[in-house]
């Protein structure tokens, strides 16, 4: 694999100024105006919650199955997409919007019921300009995928995210995740093979993950080209195990400056296609145990560009070109 020359690397120029490529402005360039995702709860459960897969869940997990709480799941999913898009429009000025299925794992279900809820919330608000559907990639198959790329059209957004979390078969071993990185790359392949957009999630500060552990995890999205990466740091939201063993004092969570150094040593080494959905800013901050700083995450992306600018780096600048 030859190796592009980095001191030939010319910095890309992305929209924001920001030093690697932005989610916001990756979405502004495809629908030229503001879109931002409203987060749903359609009623899903987990394979690795009700003993199909495993029981208890993966330890960072909490009981609202890692969703961002701004939204009821006894609402229907059309009452949820209204709900938030007027929150959205008087927050972010957001004028379009991606139905966003976040809680849970938003494929765990026979293809009809899966096809009600996506034609639902597809045709919820006439803003809604597409479709993110998180989920295990041990929970898509050909008949899923072939009903998620239905919705595709020149005008939706149709993204599928997959919990990839990282490439060591040991951690998810640690986590209770009850799937392999073997399980990644088969539903990565499949997906390819229907041309959906894709999002991959991945958590850095793993407990027993050394700084070249986390970096293979990088290697291996830099491999494969992904379209998108979502980068969480592993932090402790109450009632889970990952908690009470920071409670119990047998786990710490990453320092900020930490944090800072390893997220930019991750995203110099993707490539510069890959847009950054996210870089900071996990958990609804009342139900976050630590880190608590986590929560600041404008001074969090400020310092990740300034260490950008203080090593004169940016995004795929240690990107090893196939
Ligand atoms: S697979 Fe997702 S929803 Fe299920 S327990 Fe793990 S993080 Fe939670």
């Amino acid at each position: 694999m030859p190796v592009t020359d980095k001191s030939e690397r010319q910095r890309p120029i992305y929209p924001s100024g920001k030093p690697y490529r932005l989610y916001g402005d990756y979405l502004r360039q495809r629908f030229g105006c503001r879109v931002y995702k409203v987060t749903l709860d359609a009623g899903f459960t987990c394979p690795n919650r009700d003993g199909t897969k495993g029981s208890g869940g993966c330890t960072f997990c909490d009981d609202t199955g890692s969703s961002s709480r701004a939204q009821n799941r006894r609402d229907s999913l059309t009452e949820q997409i209204h709900k938030n898009i007027e929150r959205q429009r008087v927050r972010f000025k957001a004028e379009k919007f991606i139905a966003y299925f976040q809680s849970y794992t938003n494929t765990y279900s026979p293809v009809e019921r899966l096809k009600r809820l996506y034609d639902e919330a597809i045709h919820a608000h006439p803003d809604v300009i597409g479709m993110s559907i998180s989920t295990r990639p041990d929970c898509v198959d050909a008949e899923k995928l072939a009903l998620i790329a239905s919705y595709q059209t020149p005008d939706n957004y149709i993204c599928v995210e997959y919990g990839m979390q990282t490439v060591h078969d040991r951690t998810l071993n640690l986590l209770n995740r009850c799937e392999t990185h073997a399980d990644f790359l088969n539903a990565f392949q499949l997906n390819q093979s229907f041309a959906l957009d894709h999002c991959i999630h991945v958590i850095l500060g793993f407990p027993g993950e050394s700084w070249e552990d986390q970096m293979e995890t990088a290697a291996c999205l830099a491999a494969l080209k992904v379209q998108g990466v979502k980068i969480h740091l592993l932090c402790a939201m109450e009632n889970t195990p990952i908690a009470e063993s920071y409670l119990r004092g047998e786990w710490q969570p990453l320092e900020q400056e930490a944090y800072v150094s390893l997220i930019v040593d991750f995203i110099e080494r993707l490539s510069p296609e890959t847009v950054i959905h996210r870089v900071a800013g996990n958990g609804h901050h009342q139900h976050v145990v630590a880190p608590l700083w986590l929560q600041r995450k404008l001074e969090i992306m400020n310092e990740i560009d300034a260490e950008f600018a203080r090593r004169g780096t940016f995004q795929g600048y240690r990107f090893l070109q196939s």
